[in-house]
């Protein structure tokens, strides 16, 4: 087996362990089947309910299956012999998609549910759940110059509406599975993780995807100006996507993290005017600003508290956001001269 460089990490699982990893044809998941191909794990089974040519990655060696897991059925066949069950399968986007598509979100509730059941009656080893940022009580985040969010902000539960209710009964989903069932569980809330092979168009994308894609629109068709959601004062953290995976893969390794939900984001904020700056500069271009206050902007501010993952794993995600926008732009250029040029590219 090969380890990764950076952290050293007691899996306890077998070479040829059943892996299963639930919304694989999407952003993350697609990275983290990947992840651990690329770590010599040899079946893995990765399940999306897009059809196979949507995914936006195919890792060779990787079984593939398409399948809606908020079907019972689904579920129960998905997990059959799975030592490992990571579940990143969910109906989500940035701002745009989460504020106006809310019974979608709540929806995924399906998806967890059946899967857990499933992973507990077929016997697997330990179940990762992927929440979100989004679980956190909105009305600590109404300024933009909040502090960062810490683990028990979650509660009192004020979360954002659909989406982020239904992370939050999730989460609650794998406490109980540990505590009345003994199903081992682990929690990430993940804080906007960005970077190659995600959406960048056609309505679910978030931010860094879609300021990339904008600059090179004006870029391309010479209209020097960019729209940007809300007044750009709102603030973010934006997490590198390897940071995410391997950030992952420790907290369903330890021990210590059982149920515990637990932040996996950046702490390195940024308004998004100065975001739209960076990338400018990334592009060497400067282009005039409009603002569209009345389009979906999410909370004021949000950023990560990593106090929690740093005493636990002395790790935390550190990829410079200025390093990973460099990665993302470059991809999402490619992808926008692909598309120009009528060849398949990743959308939603
Ligand atoms: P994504 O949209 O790229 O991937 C999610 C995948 O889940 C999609 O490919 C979708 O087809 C699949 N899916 C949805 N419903 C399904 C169903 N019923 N059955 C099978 N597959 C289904 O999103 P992502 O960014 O890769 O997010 C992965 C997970 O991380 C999600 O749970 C998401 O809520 C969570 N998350 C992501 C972010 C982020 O910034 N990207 C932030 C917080 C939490």
């Amino acid at each position: 087996m090969k380890e990764n460089s950076e952290v050293k990490i007691d899996r306890q699982l077998g070479r040829d362990d059943l892996i299963l990893i639930t919304g694989a044809g999407g952003f993350i998941a697609g990275a983290l089947a990947r992840y651990f191909h690329e770590l010599g794990y040899t079946r893995i089974r990765a399940v999306d309910r897009k059809p196979l040519p949507e995914w936006y990655q195919h890792v060779p060696g990787v079984e593939c299956v398409s399948a809606d897991l908020s079907e019972k059925d689904n579920a129960i066949r998905a997990a059959a012999g799975a030592v490992e069950v990571y579940n990143l399968a969910a109906d989500m986007g940035g701002m745009g998609f989460i504020e106006n598509f809310r019974v979608e979100c709540l929806r995924s509730v399906l998806v967890n549910t059946h899967l857990i059941d499933a992973a507990w009656r077929g016997g697997a080893r330990r179940y990762f759940f992927s929440s979100s940022a989004c679980a956190y009580n909105t009305d600590l985040q109404r300024d933009p110059h909040v502090r960062a969010l810490a683990e028990s902000d979650a509660y009192p539960a004020m979360a954002e509406r659909g989406y982020g209710w239904e992370k939050l009964i999730s989460e609650m989903f794998c406490q109980e599975y540990w505590a009345e069932r003994g199903l081992e569980t682990h929690i990430a809330r993940f804080h906007n993780i960005y970077g190659p092979h995600g959406t960048w168009f056609g309505g679910r994308e978030k931010a860094p995807a879609a300021i990339s894609r904008k600059v090179l629109e004006a870029l391309d068709t010479g209209n020097l100006t960019i729209d940007i959601w809300g007044d750009g004062t709102q603030t973010r953290s934006f997490c590198f996507i390897d940071d995410c995976v391997l950030g992952i893969d420790q907290i369903m390794h330890c021990s210590r993290l059982i149920a515990t939900p637990i932040n996996l984001g950046s702490s390195e904020l940024i308004a998004i005017d100065d975001l739209v700056s960076m990338v400018e500069d990334i592009a060497n271009v400067q282009l005039a600003r409009t603002y569209s206050p009345d389009a979906p902007k999410g909370v004021a501010g949000r950023n990560s508290d990593n106090t929690f993952i740093r005493s636990i794993l002395d790790w935390e995600p550190h990829t410079p956001l200025r390093t990973g926008m460099e990665k993302t732009y470059a991809w999402i250029c490619q992808q926008y001269a692909d598309r120009k040029a009528g060849k398949r590219v990743v959308k939603d």
